[in-house]
């Protein structure tokens, strides 16, 4: 029931063309069914190793969203079913996903995560990076990816005019990049900003998916398996 009442008072606050993504890390399969029992079919998921074992225990209908850093070599274990990959931080990652759609058959829409905070322990491109890799020859080489996006997260801070400005910095790059003549396989239609926290600052900031966790599932409990 609480979990249904969250979700019901965060979609309340949603506008239309936003999309939610419950992220459901560390939560048991029993708990997610809650979220999909009340309506939900779009979560995240920051590990492959939890993806894949969700993905196996829960309803096919479900759209799966890989939030974390991800591993080169753990893309073959998502790539036949991941909805969306918001975590590409690097043009070698981008590749095998690239190698990993094609084997199966699929266009895996990606993410590229920019670098926005502060802090030094987050990963992502940055904004100049973006624009290199987007004119390089051997991004335009790939077809068995879509790159739909940005996604950011903002520094981990009390501080909202510091938090708001990394989410005004990634939306400009958006609306920058956006003007630009982008390769067949680029399209500029998602940006991914916002978590419990500051998820309704990031829709203010144009946000088009927020990844809320804790304030649907509640706290965490990194001890339990
Ligand atoms: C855990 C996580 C979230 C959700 O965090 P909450 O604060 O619980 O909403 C969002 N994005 C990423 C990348 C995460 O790892």
């Amino acid at each position: 029931m609480i979990i249904k009442n969250n979700l019901e008072q965060i979609l309340r606050t949603i506008p239309k063309g936003c999309t939610l993504i419950a992220v459901s890390k560390t939560h048991l399969a029993e708990t997610v069914l809650q979220a999909y029992e009340a309506g939900q079919r779009i979560f995240g998921e920051n590990k492959v190793q939890e993806l894949v074992a969700k993905y196996e225990a829960l309803p096919k209908d479900i759209q799966w969203h890989l939030i974390g850093h991800l591993q080169s070599n753990k893309v073959k274990y998502i790539a036949p079913f991941v909805h969306l990959i918001h975590s590409i931080d690097s043009l070698k990652l981008l590749q095998e996903v690239d190698k990993q759609g094609s084997k199966n058959g699929r266009v895996i829409p990606c993410l590229l995560q920019v670098h926005i905070a502060q802090e030094e322990t987050k990963f992502g491109f940055s904004p100049e990076e973006i624009e290199t890799l987007l004119k390089s020859p051997e991004l335009a080489e790939l077809k068995s990816i879509q790159l739909v996006g940005l996604m950011g997260m903002a520094s981990f801070t009390k501080n909202q005019q510091q938090v708001r400005s990394e989410f005004k910095s990634l939306k400009a790059l958006f609306e920058k990049l956006k003007r630009q003549t982008l390769p067949a396989n680029v399209r500029m239609t998602e940006l991914s900003m916002g978590m419990s926290g500051d998820y309704q600052m990031a829709i203010e900031e144009g946000s088009t998916m927020v990844r809320v966790g804790s304030a649907i599932f509640g706290n965490r409990n990194y001890t339990t398996p």
